[in-house]
């Protein structure tokens, strides 16, 4: 049994205490399920003048289809560095990344850009949606991009934006809009092509706690309902409490792995050293 303090996390005034009663048994956990992403030994390094940062120090993990995985770790961890291995945003310098059974490093930038686009939905901290145009065209250019029609796109692109009950908004672009507004529009977009898996970088990162509560509900909506898998890098007590399975990384490695029914989350006040 470990007890994990989790640091103060923005604005929430507590911090999280976590305490593992059970260790997590991958076997039993892997059972009769599908792996979408296997990672193996992967690292990552970057040379900063002349020291070597160990950003990912030999990181193994498998994730499940439709599982709902949370990452959490210290900021420069890794977490961010995970995500875009598993993203193929970047390569690792070592070991490898399987998605649906296909080695990253085998794809040429074409193909690797096609897995992108098809399998894996984005949702980043900063939104990263494409200023000039509108909630619908954003939502609709990885679909035109995957080679869909636009008038098939268009359907597709509204009934995304009505999922994420922004539909009347469908002309408006980033700049009027609310930032949960704006992420609900990058949540739709991370959908477009019905990805195996959706990449979740600190998603309420930049939102208010109330808009934050919207945005992890409708992830747990399509985590639950649509049966969407969702990684995702939160400290948010929230989101943390529905997923499957949480993963802590420590200076590039994974610490521990834990199935969230085995963990028992609190949430205390935080004392006058956690202000430090
Ligand atoms: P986290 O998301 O957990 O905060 P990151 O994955 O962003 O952590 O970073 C992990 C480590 O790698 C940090 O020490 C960070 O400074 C370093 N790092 C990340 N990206 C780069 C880069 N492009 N060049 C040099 N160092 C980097
Ligand atoms: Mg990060």
């Amino acid at each position: 049994m470990g007890r994990l303090p989790y640091g103060a996390h923005g604005s929430d005034a507590y911090r999280i205490i976590q305490t593992i009663f059970m260790e997590f048994n991958e076997t039993s956990y892997a059972e009769n399920k599908e792996v979408v992403v296997s990672i193996h030994e992967i690292q990552r390094l970057y040379s900063r003048g002349t020291e070597t940062v160990r950003a990912l120090d030999g990181v193994d993990l498998n994730l499940y289809r439709g599982e709902y995985a949370c990452v959490m770790g210290p900021s420069g961890s890794g977490k961010t560095t995970l995500f875009n291995m598993i993203g193929g945003l970047d390569s690792p310098t070592a070991g490898r990344v399987f998605i649906d059974g296909v080695d990253m490093a085998q794809l040429n930038a074409k193909e690797l850009a096609f897995l992108r686009c098809r399998k894996i939905g984005y949702v980043f901290q900063q939104f990263n949606l494409n200023t000039t145009m509108t909630a619908l065209e954003n939502v609709m250019l990885p679909m035109i991009f995957a080679g869909m029609h636009p008038d098939n796109a268009r359907v597709r692109g509204m009934a995304l934006l009505s999922k994420v009950q922004l539909e009347e908004r469908w002309r408006h672009r980033p700049k009027e809009m609310s930032g949960g507004q704006m992420q609900r529009v990058a949540i739709a977009r991370s959908l477009a092509n019905n990805p195996a898996l959706l990449l979740c970088d600190e998603p309420t990162g930049n939102l208010d706690l109330k808009t934050g509560k919207e945005i992890h509900n409708l992830l747990y909506d399509l985590n639950k309902n649509d049966k969407v898998t969702i990684i995702c890098n939160t400290h948010d007590h929230n989101m943390l409490s529905v997923s499957d399975r949480m993963i802590w990384m420590t200076d590039g490695k994974i610490d521990r792995i834990a199935l969230t029914a085995d963990v028992h989350i609190e949430k205390a006040s935080l004392g006058e050293e956690d202000y430090e």
